[in-house]
């Protein structure tokens, strides 16, 4: 089965023809710009390919609520020309295949819950801290939707008393990823995250915000494991600062041995570098054929 992915970015929009097994055969990058430029050039690419089904991780925040009357949004994005556009029926009408559509977060968590990290977890958690944070939910396989999907890097967590940031979220200044994504690193420290690296400081807060927002997820749902995307998280100091501090704060409370003993496999990177978001497309395809979802 031939099956076509799409993981579309703010700033770029990866395409791909992959398998049921989640091999990439072919794939294509495009700068993201406005719909009418952009889509044309995405629908030509899979026009000819024999494709049998689309999936698509998509930036947010989207509606992939089938009963709703803009299933198939994306909503209220800062992005303009794509704020209320939708996506699915431009592919829809052009391609006539079923289509599967989900966060950018939820596709990285179902193709990490497919083919990596979080393969055999009954709840897996993909959380990406880069130009946004986002954090995707799969339980048994399936992405977590409820009322729209989970917007978890927007929680609250505490301020650490020797940060005076003031925050870089436009919806709520100091959230989780006011205070801890890319870009508030670099507006905090006045230099760009990775040249930081040698500034133990940087990283202290950052993993100490890190694991506040782990520790409330564990807290929420359980999670059998974790993965940690993004650009931030090539500083791979991180995981261990990170490791350490959400084993402080959960105090032992959480008598599990994953996190007691284990916590070096329970905090992980990614299992498939930096194709978590594009296979977990291919598999949001492959499930829209088989009506799994
Ligand atoms: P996006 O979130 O836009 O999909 P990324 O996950 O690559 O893209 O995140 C980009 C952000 O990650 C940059 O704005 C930068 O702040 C940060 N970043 C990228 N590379 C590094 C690095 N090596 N070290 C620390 N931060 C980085
Ligand atoms: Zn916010």
């Amino acid at each position: 089965m031939k099956i076509g992915a799409l993981e579309a970015g703010g700033t770029k929009m990866v395409c791909a023809i992959g398998d049921e097994d989640g091999s990439i055969l072919k794939r294509e990058v495009f700068p993201t710009q406005t719909p009418d430029i952009t889509m044309p050039l995405l629908i030509d690419f899979f026009m000819d390919e024999g494709i049998d089904a689309l999936g698509i991780g998509c930036f947010g925040p989207i509606d992939p609520n089938k009963c709703s009357a803009t299933y198939g949004y994306i909503t209220s994005t800062p992005k303009l020309p794509w704020k209320n556009y939708n996506i699915v029926k431009t592919f829809s009408e052009a391609l006539n295949i079923p289509i599967g559509f989900d966060t950018d977060v939820n596709a990285a968590a179902l193709g990490e819950a497919a083919w990596g990290a979080l393969k055999d977890c009954e709840v897996g958690i993909y959380i990406t801290i880069g130009t946004g944070i986002g954090v995707g939910v799969c339980i048994n396989g399936n992405p977590l939707h409820g009322l729209i999907h989970p917007e978890a890097g927007h929680i609250l967590i505490r301020k650490m008393a020797n940060d005076n940031y003031k925050g870089k979220c436009p919806y709520h200044s100091d959230c989780f990823e006011g205070l801890a994504s890319g870009p508030a690193i670099e507006d905090r420290w006045g230099k760009k995250a990775y040249d930081l690296k040698d500034v133990p400081e940087v990283w202290d807060l950052e993993a100490d915000y890190i694991a506040q927002a782990l520790v409330n997820y564990i807290l929420c749902y359980s999670p059998n494991r974790i993965v940690l995307g993004g650009g931030v998280m090539h500083q791979d100091q991180l995981f261990a600062l990170i490791r350490e501090k959400v084993t402080e704060y959960l105090g032992g409370y959480v008598r599990s041995d994953a996190i007691i003993k284990h916590i070096d496999e329970y905090i992980v990177p990614t299992g498939l570098g930096e194709d978590s978001g594009i296979k977990g497309s291919i598999r949001l395809g492959y499930m829209a054929y088989h009506n799994l979802i």
